[in-house]
């Protein structure tokens, strides 16, 4: 098991080399989020260690192989693996298993043969619980100590009512599935809100079950939806994020800007909601292709109100809207492109030759 320091300095070296070791604009935590969630779908090694861990505990938990077998034996000594609780003298990866047992329960769910391999008082086999903990502690269990679940197994049906559980209690026990196509009782592998694989382990619904989620964007279509150059993404992606690096953002960062002058137009500040879009150059660019290719230029010199104007105009068909946003996207990368290279290039483009070279990346994509 790699430790966690270590793995904090490899994800802070990708960081590293992702921004060329300059200003990091958007976090190395956001970036390893799906897509949906506003990241561009990294994995986080610290959850993929996470992961791991979570499945060295599932094969433990499995069994059937001489390590399982002699980790048992060694450590466990017939005691059960979910009460057993953590000694010092045990190894560290038997330790590691231990702790990762709150979360490997939620991701496993037992599916009953006869109920003789599995503990009626201490396995968590209702719905993810223990007899134990649904009873509490103050209820000593002396009836169903040492108990397995064939107790209240009959012919494959369930019997709960040979002990005064309550009616509630007994409708659980009756949800708890009895397959006779298994071998004995086993654990599946079935985290919540995932079907596939028929109980199979899965590194990737492991993963997902130990990250951390977020709410969904809005823009997820207009950056990642089919047909984007992957220039385009990125420069979307920022935009959306709100990181892209505009003069006006460098100076807070203590960058020194001989001029926060706007480069397109030389006539205001740069800033975001100046570059995007209420330059008058790169308006022109924006509203060229509007004019041209989706049948009319809305009011809206924001970014985020034509994205907005866009999905409103739904009822045109869904061949319009992705080539307006196509034609946004293609937008913002030339309006940034040519930002940059009047800045850093000392280059600069005439109108027309920007709206050329959107031209040709479109006809690329969307011929
Ligand atoms: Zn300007």
């Amino acid at each position: 098991m790699v430790p966690l320091a270590t793995i904090r300095k490899i994800e802070g070296i990708c960081a590293k080399f992702i921004w060329h070791g300059g200003i990091h604009a958007i976090s190395w935590e956001q970036l390893c989020r799906p897509r949906k969630e506003g990241g561009v779908g990294l994995r986080s090694l610290v959850s993929v260690r996470e992961a791991a861990g979570i499945k060295l505990a599932w094969r433990f938990l499995q069994g059937g192989s001489l390590w399982s077998a002699w980790m048992s034996s060694r450590y466990l000594r017939g005691r059960n693996f979910w009460v057993c609780d953590i000694d010092n003298n045990f190894s560290v990866s038997f330790k590691h298993i231990l702790r990762n047992r709150p979360v490997l329960r939620k991701a496993i769910r037992r599916k009953m043969r006869e109920g003789g391999e599995t503990d009626l008082w201490l396995d968590p086999w209702i719905a993810g619980q223990s007899l134990l903990e649904i009873l509490g502690p103050q209820s000593d269990g002396v009836e169903y100590r040492g108990l397995t679940c064939r107790r209240i197994i009959r012919g494959g049906v369930w019997r709960p009512e040979e002990y005064r559980f309550t009616a509630q209690l007994g409708g659980e026990i009756r949800q708890v599935q009895i397959t006779p196509d298994v071998l004995s009782d086993v654990w599946v592998w079935a985290p919540p809100g995932y079907t596939e694989g028929a109980g199979e382990f899965r590194f990737s619904s492991c993963y997902d079950l130990v990250r951390s989620h977020f709410d969904k964007i809005e823009e997820y279509d207009f950056i990642w939806g089919k047909g984007l150059a992957r220039k385009m993404q990125l420069s979307a992606y920022k935009l959306v994020l709100d990181r892209l690096l505009t003069r006006d953002r460098l100076l807070r960062f203590g960058v020194p800007v001989p001029d926060p002058t706007c480069v397109l137009c030389e006539a205001e500040n740069e800033s975001i909601g100046h570059l995007f879009f209420q330059c008058q150059v790169a308006w022109s660019i924006w509203a060229e292709q509007s004019r041209r290719y989706l049948g009319g230029v809305g009011r809206e010199r924001d970014f985020r109100e034509i994205l907005q104007w866009i999905g409103d105009g739904r009822g045109r068909g869904q061949s319009w809207a992705r080539r307006a946003r196509l034609r946004l996207a293609a937008s913002v990368w030339h309006v940034w492109r040519e930002r940059n290279r009047r800045i850093y290039e000392g280059l600069s483009t005439p109108l027309v030759g920007i709206l050329h070279n959107i031209e040709s990346d479109v006809l690329v994509i969307f011929p």
